[in-house]
């Protein structure tokens, strides 16, 4: 078992991680880890993982099995080994649970059958909702290339599938051309907004407001950002000051 450090958004993937839901495993095994109880996350969202996904495809099904079963038949130690691994952490650190392989050959093959996976059930959630799937062919909103665009990427909510009843005639099919966007950027555009609401948010007299940087120079940009987050922080704590003088 390893810990490796990482940044909230300097880290090296091992593949493309999203919370899973309250109840079961997500598209990926991996979890934010339950430190009061490693086993829940163990069995909960790796063990189910390896047990849920072993059927899609026949090369893997001996493989999952043998992983979920052991982890089942082992869960006690791991989960004492987890427990003692993190112990030497502060109490607000926060843990990434993952697994992968030492084989290099099996790790790289599992890698991308979990990328697969992944993409397959983002680019579903971009493009079906409301039982209606809305894509086409078209030029990207954000990279300016010709290819396939979804409709329902976009993290904010600028402009309108929800309400039908707004125009007559109002298609969801056609929702895609209201802000058309590839998959590759959809991820970008999605990951950005999580940086943003995590780091650049903040409450002004009672109304909650985001900070978009623009940078002029996308050299050096890391280290901007950088910069950036430290006098932001500072700035926060003087606008909730503010906020709090008002009222
Ligand atoms: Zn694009």
């Amino acid at each position: 078992m390893e810990i490796t450090e990482y940044g909230s958004y300097k880290h090296a993937s091992v593949y493309p991680y999203r919370r899973p839901p309250s109840q079961g495993p997500g598209v990926a095994p991996a979890a934010i880890l339950n430190k009061k109880s490693p086993k829940k996350t163990i069995d909960g969202k790796i063990r189910q993982w390896f047990r849920k996904y072993k059927d899609m495809d026949q090369v893997y099904t001996d493989l999952f099995d043998d992983v979920a079963n052991f982890i089942e038949e082992n869960i006690d130690a791991i989960d004492n080994k987890v427990a003692n691994s993190i112990q030497e952490f502060k109490r607000k650190e926060s843990f990434l649970l993952t697994v992968d392989f030492r084989d290099s050959k099996i790790s790289q093959d599992f890698r991308n059958f979990v990328k697969n996976g992944f993409y397959a059930n983002v680019n579903e959630k971009y493009h079906t909702r409301y039982g209606v799937t809305s894509l086409g062919n078209g030029e990207c909103f954000h990279c300016g290339k010709s290819k396939e665009v979804l409709a329902f990427t976009s993290p904010f909510q600028f402009y309108t599938h929800d309400k039908v009843t707004y125009a007559p005639g109002f298609d969801r099919r056609y929702v895609w051309k209201q802000y058309p966007v590839c998959m590759d950027c959809a991820l970008i555009v999605e990951l950005g907004a999580a940086f943003i609401r995590d780091q650049f948010s903040y409450l002004f007299n009672g109304i909650p407001y985001l900070l978009f940087p623009k940078f002029i120079n996308v050299r050096g940009m890391s280290e901007t950002l950088d910069e950036l987050i430290n006098a932001y922080e500072n700035r926060k704590k003087t606008l909730a000051k503010g906020s709090k003088i008002n009222k």
